[in-house]
């Protein structure tokens, strides 16, 4: 008995009724753009209930999910305990535009883990976090500028937006109409790992600049580590010119490690950030993010200070409640499970695309990876310019043929995989059956624009 068919599936009937009414009344029939599948063609499957490693659609296909709700779902899906958490958070009630002790408790969480945070404030989405973590650095240094890195994505914050990673490199996007000038005439787009040329930029803007951001290791332009070296040099170029650091660990955070990319990483405090950006994993799947770091920063903002930041669900009871209770099961266990897995998934998808000769480099960040299919001679990964350069038409041809055979990929060849510890053998399995076939599909998709 096969315990991981691999039937192909047949029909997406409900999935296509559904995206066409979507469409009547949501743009693009989504509610983030990536979603859509425009990238890769077909229908984007509905989902109707997920549980542990498996996503179930309106049709009633299963898929062992890659995606993980784009890295929140470390547990697996549906995990019993953050499931009793949430359900015994809302017996009491959903909000009350009140201090609660759970927020206070989830503070002092991030605070223990992560050793640049001294304080933090709880806002509800990642794009929150880094777009009050901005405006704290400019309310700071009292500075315009702030410098970011092509190919980064910090969520659609107005000044983060040029040259951002995510959806906009799926769609190969340059910016977006809807950002004035003047909000973008304040953001400097540097060079991803490149050192010389971020000290060029702080040469000549630098008494302007209020804040370098930065993924911690980037994984919105598919997974791109900071090169040896290069957190350091963040950290004395920003220094020498009196602007803040940031780091964003909005993807990273809680799934690096314990203490995300930053106790990954495992620099000393002389290299910590000013700020640093939380969401995704700290949130457990519910809207919970954070930004934080020296409490000498984080005194300027309302009411301590004069930089405004407010939300009426920030620190809501119930997303605090499954974000609490998603990083008190992220044990060292679990931590080795998803490496484990990412590993396993990792060298299968390599060795069957070299099996099936189609070119391709591998980047990774702890357990978070993505492959690149490379066109032409990238020789590795280190910024966009490299990450862009990628034969879409392999990647879609592969996606097609993993979704077919009941594994749910990132629609997009510019993100990272996502592995949870509740990936088993059984999950696992379906994904080294399936891996052959669509390396081969993606050999014949080759080329095709
Ligand atoms: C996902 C992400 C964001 C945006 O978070 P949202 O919750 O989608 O607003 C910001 N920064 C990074 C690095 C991310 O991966």
């Amino acid at each position: 008995m096969s315990v991981h068919p691999t039937a192909p599936v047949a029909t997406t009937d409900r999935s296509q009724a559904l995206f066409e009414r979507a469409g009547q009344v949501i743009p693009g029939g989504v509610n983030s753009p990536v979603r859509a599948f425009r990238a890769v063609g077909g229908t984007p499957r509905f989902v109707a209930s997920a549980r542990g490693p498996w996503l179930t659609d309106v049709d009633g296909h299963r898929y062992v999910d890659l995606l993980c709700s784009w890295g929140p779902m470390i547990l697996g899906h549906a995990h019993p305990d953050v499931q009793a958490a949430v359900q015994a958070a809302a017996a009491d009630g959903f909000s009350y535009g009140t201090p609660t002790e759970r927020e206070v408790v989830l503070a002092e969480e991030l605070v223990a883990r992560v050793a640049p945070l001294e304080q933090v404030r709880l806002v509800s989405s990642g794009t929150e976090a880094t777009m009050s973590a901005i405006r704290l650095a400019r309310g700071f240094t009292r500075r315009p500028i702030v410098v970011k890195f092509a190919g980064h994505y910090h969520g659609h914050v107005d000044a983060l937006l040029a040259s951002a990673g995510s959806g906009l490199a799926t769609f190969a996007l340059p910016d977006t109409p809807g950002v004035t000038g003047t909000a973008a005439a304040d953001t400097i787009v540097a060079p991803y790992n490149d050192p010389e040329a971020l000290a060029e930029i702080f040469a000549v803007h630098g008494d302007r600049i209020a804040c370098l951001i930065t993924e911690a290791a980037a994984g919105n332009m598919g997974v791109v580590p900071p090169v040896p070296g290069f957190t350091q040099a963040m950290r004395r170029i920003t220094r020498e010119h009196g602007a803040l650091l940031i780091t964003d660990e909005v993807m990273t955070g809680f799934r690096c490690s314990a203490s995300g990319w930053w106790g990954h990483e495992g620099l000393g405090l002389e290299d910590a950030p000013d700020l640093m950006t939380f969401g995704k994993v700290m949130g457990g799947g519910f809207p919970a993010a954070a930004f934080g770091g020296r409490a000498e920063v984080m005194a300027h903002l309302a009411p301590a200070g004069p930089v405004y930041q407010a939300g009426t669900l920030s620190g809501n009871p119930v997303a605090t409640a499954a974000g609490l209770a998603t990083l008190r099961g992220c044990t060292p266990e679990v931590y080795a499970r998803v490496e484990e897995a990412a590993r396993v998934v990792r060298e299968a998808a390599s060795a069957a695309l070299t099996a099936a000769s189609v070119p391709h480099l591998v980047n990774t960040a702890s357990s978070m990876f993505s492959i690149f299919f490379t066109a032409g001679d990238v020789p590795r990964v280190t910024n966009y310019d490299e990450a862009r350069r990628q034969d879409l038409g392999a990647f879609r041809a592969f996606f097609h043929a993993m979704l077919d055979r009941g594994v749910h990929l990132p629609p997009s060849a510019f993100e990272a995989w996502f592995l949870s510890a509740s990936h088993d053998e059984d999950a696992l399995g379906r994904i080294l059956d399936a891996l052959p076939e669509a390396a081969r599909a993606a050999a014949e998709g080759a080329g095709q624009a």
